[in-house]
């Protein structure tokens, strides 16, 4: 069959990816993990074609023109949360005409029954990617399926779940992703050092329970290091050294990370971004991620409030923080630091805390994400429960463009004007910026770094 792996327009740049999807913050888009890891599954068995209207900022009218040129017989697109008004009367419009369409994305992680009955062109719902339950459901092996929401012989949505999400474990392995079938450019990166790079997964969900987080109710698994590297070596062969790991804590399996770390610095060509944690940056797992070539870590510092952190299980206190930045200085690594924000617990005091830890991390870059009641998280129960959100509201983003939440304290516009004004308050000090230029390594990272932070004060003005 020919097999299209569709990120579908949108008027705004969406990243609908991971069963998190958003606004871009800033202006960057990196490639959507979901379809990078299908690529490979289907390929071993389709014609795998991809069309990734973002990247190549298509408008719905051309987009439809695109894909009656490629002539799929099935369509997986991502949908999104944050675009389904739009995804819906897209993808509706290709099943009139004829298409097959499958889907996968947040909105469909929770109830995804109802959302089948209510969206007749929808055929079936995937709810995991890093296994082969798209090619069983071509292939008519129903029995065979893990995870997905398919329709009955009468078109009646029916849920097939033999392996609850939670409890996926060990390891797991998928076919190398087919990078060479994403466009070749519009992704971007700021903290890249190459205009080309990348988007990789090692492992798949997470070992940590945060509350608030849909990626910890995906349960862990690993893929088998050499076929990460195949994918690697594959990159390189076509000239890419730049990756962007979309593993949540890389390297949080020690002995697999410093493996997988040896492997990468043994190539000696590799330039890359991680997450991590702070309780699991270690001064031993820093050093081997930097010799491996590691430039940049993403950690997740969420709050400066301890009560915040314990509520929402992020599982350390805000003061292991500052040491793990310290570590991460000494290996020569750029840091960012994550937040979320617009908790229920949040307060104009809680804020301001948590900016002047900002500060005094000294971070590279700050990332603030509002807080979204994800489907299927426990955060989405507790703001339920509390009367804070609409269950029948499905459209939300964490992107920061709105909020979307009220907090205990503090209604929607005033949290979003604070927010806001943590951002402005953080980069635009003088000493930050003379510091950011100073640190600028090339032209491509002067031009990437200036328009993200244009486009970031642009949103947070
Ligand atoms: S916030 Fe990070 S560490 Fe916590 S569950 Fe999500 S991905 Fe894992």
């Amino acid at each position: 069959m020919r097999v299209l792996l569709l990120n579908p327009p949108g008027e705004r740049t969406y990243i609908r990816d991971y069963f998190c999807s958003k606004t871009t913050k800033s202006n960057y888009l990196f490639h959507p993990i979901d379809l990078v890891v299908l690529s490979g599954t289907l390929a071993e068995h389709h014609d795998a074609l991809v069309l990734d209207c973002m990247a190549e900022r298509l408008a719905p009218g051309p987009a439809h023109d695109r894909i009656a040129a490629l002539a799929p017989d099935v369509i997986v697109s991502l949908v999104g949360s944050v675009s389904w008004n739009e995804d819906r009367v897209f993808l509706a419009a290709e099943a009139h005409r004829g298409r097959r369409v499958l889907a996968l994305g947040d909105i469909l992680h929770e109830r995804s029954e109802a959302r089948l009955a209510e969206e007749p062109w929808l055929e079936a719902a995937l709810h995991v990617f890093a296994n082969a339950d798209v090619v069983h459901y071509l292939a008519g092996r129903r029995e065979r399926i893990e995870d997905m929401t398919v329709r009955d012989a009468t078109g009646a949505p029916e849920r097939l779940q033999r392996v609850e999400r939670a409890h996926r474990k060990g390891s797991y392995r998928v076919p190398r992703p087919r990078h060479e079938l994403f466009p070749q450019r519009g992704y971007r990166f700021s903290f890249a050092r190459s205009r080309r790079f990348a988007t990789v997964l090692t492992d798949y969900g997470c070992p940590y329970p945060c509350t608030f987080c849909v990626i910890g109710t995906l349960g862990f698994q690993t893929r088998p290091i050499e076929d990460v590297l195949e994918e690697i070596d594959a990159l390189r062969a076509g000239g890419t050294r730049e990756i962007f790991f979309m593993d949540q804590t890389f390297g949080v399996v020690r002995a697999r990370g410093r493996e997988l770390c040896a492997a990468l610095e043994q190539r000696g060509d590799l330039s890359w971004t991680a997450f991590t944690r702070p309780d699991t940056a270690t001064d031993e797992m820093l050093a081997a991620m930097a010799r491996a070539g590691c430039h940049t870590v993403i950690m997740g510092v969420e709050s400066a409030d301890d009560a915040i952190l314990a509520t929402y299980k992020k599982g350390y206190r805000a003061s292991a923080v500052s040491g793990a930045f310290l570590r991460a200085k000494r290996h020569g690594l750029r840091t960012v630091g994550t937040f979320i924000v617009g908790l229920p617990e949040e307060t104009e005091d809680s804020l301001a805390a948590t900016l002047d830890l900002a500060m005094e991390l000294d971070m590279d870059f700050m990332s603030l994400n509002v807080a979204v009641p994800r489907f299927g998280t426990p955060f989405r129960e507790r703001a339920l429960a509390l009367g804070l959100a609409d269950p029948d509201d499905l459209v939300m983003d964490q992107g920061g463009a709105e909020a979307f939440l009220p907090t205990k304290t503090l209604d929607k516009e005033a949290m979003l004007a604070l927010k806001r004004r943590m951002v402005r308050r953080f980069y635009l000090r003088p000493r930050y910026l003379w510091k950011r230029l100073r640190s600028v390594g090339s032209l491509h990272e002067l031009r990437a770094q200036v328009t993200e932070g244009f486009a970031l004060l642009k949103r947070n003005a």
